[in-house]
């Protein structure tokens, strides 16, 4: 009973705040002048814009709402910034201060101060702590793994860098429906339905019956995460967006030709076809109708978890027929 109190609350959490949270940040997006602060900061210190944005583009997701009168969502803890043992605690010191304390608070814009609340200012510390560390990926890597101690946000930052460099932009708003529109297929909403494999886990995603062999496609941008055989999920895709959001794919008839782990990818982009695998061993099929299982799994720095799908299907279907 406690289980499925517990269970019904984080769903009732899930369905009612997720949404709202993620059209308000896309809300916040400012584009053009990211993309000016982002470059400013890159020419001065020599490293590619694109860190700088998906570091940025990361925290967006991270932090409930973003400081006052800011564009940049980056908010530096106060040991970083300060230093450790610094009797200034302020938002705002000389980065002379910050210095003596080994903190790496940074005046960006020329005023005297670094200033925890000022973008240019935290634009340009992020910057010259991720270079001290080097210029090349691997460098890039210890360094962000050494600020925010998780794989996971490292992989998803590195990841955002890649999206952002293939496509030359932050503004990534297209989507697309799984399948295509003139397929034969069909779906409803069955987020909590009980399923037969598997113990007692609830149904995290949306089937969409199709017939064996209609390609599926990307939905959005963002990186090739994972594929290959999982027992419950066949053959599947997982690929990790700008937004943190993990978008999986099962039950795959096969994988498109090429595509492969770390492929960066666009909505519409076809990475496999409709089948019925799972359930199984690797190669079982058939114990159930064709169809695609799409789920949605959201990271906010901390945990992951799944949320329902379907109104973002019906979205992006609305979206792909205009
Ligand atoms: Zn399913």
């Amino acid at each position: 009973m406690k289980r499925f109190v517990f269970i019904l609350i984080f769903m009732t959490m899930t369905s009612l705040c997720l949404p709202s949270l993620i059209e308000a940040k896309t809300q916040e997006d400012n584009f053009k002048e990211r993309m000016e602060l982002y470059k400013k900061t890159a020419t001065v210190v020599k490293l590619p814009w694109y860190y700088l944005a998906a570091i940025d583009q990361y925290e967006r997701q991270i932090h409930k709402e973003m400081q006052k009168g800011r564009i940049t969502a980056i908010q530096p803890e106060m040991v970083f910034w300060n230093g450790l043992g610094n009797p200034e605690s302020g938002e705002k010191l000389k980065p002379q201060m910050a210095e003596m304390f080994e903190g790496w608070a940074e005046d960006g814009n020329g005023d005297g101060f670094a200033d925890r609340t000022n973008d240019e200012d935290v634009l340009y510390s992020i910057a010259q702590y991720l270079t001290s560390y080097g210029y090349n990926e691997d460098d890039i890597k210890i360094a962000l793994w050494n600020y925010y101690n998780r794989d996971l946000s490292v992989q998803t930052i590195m990841n955002n860098a890649r999206v952002f460099k293939k496509f030359k932009t932050i503004e990534l708003t297209d989507r697309d429906f799984p399948l295509p529109l003139g397929a034969n297929y069909s779906y409803r909403s069955t987020w909590g339905d009980a399923r037969g494999f598997g113990g007692r886990r609830i149904h995290e995603g949306t089937d969409i019956f199709a017939n064996y062999g209609v390609p599926v496609k990307s939905v959005t941008y963002g990186v090739i995460e994972m594929k290959g055989w999982n027992r419950f999920g066949g053959w599947r895709i997982g690929i990790r967006d700008i937004f943190n959001i993990y978008h999986y794919y099962a039950h795959l008839n096969g994988f498109e030709k090429g595509v492969k782990v770390g492929d960066v990818v666009k909505p519409g982009d076809v990475i496999g076809s409709v089948g019925a695998s799972g359930y199984g061993p690797p190669g079982t099929s058939g114990k159930f109708p064709p169809h695609l299982h799409y789920g949605m799994y959201k990271d906010n720095g901390y945990s992951e978890w799944s949320f329902d799908p379907y109104s973002y299907l019906r979205k992006w279907e609305r979206m792909a027929r205009d």
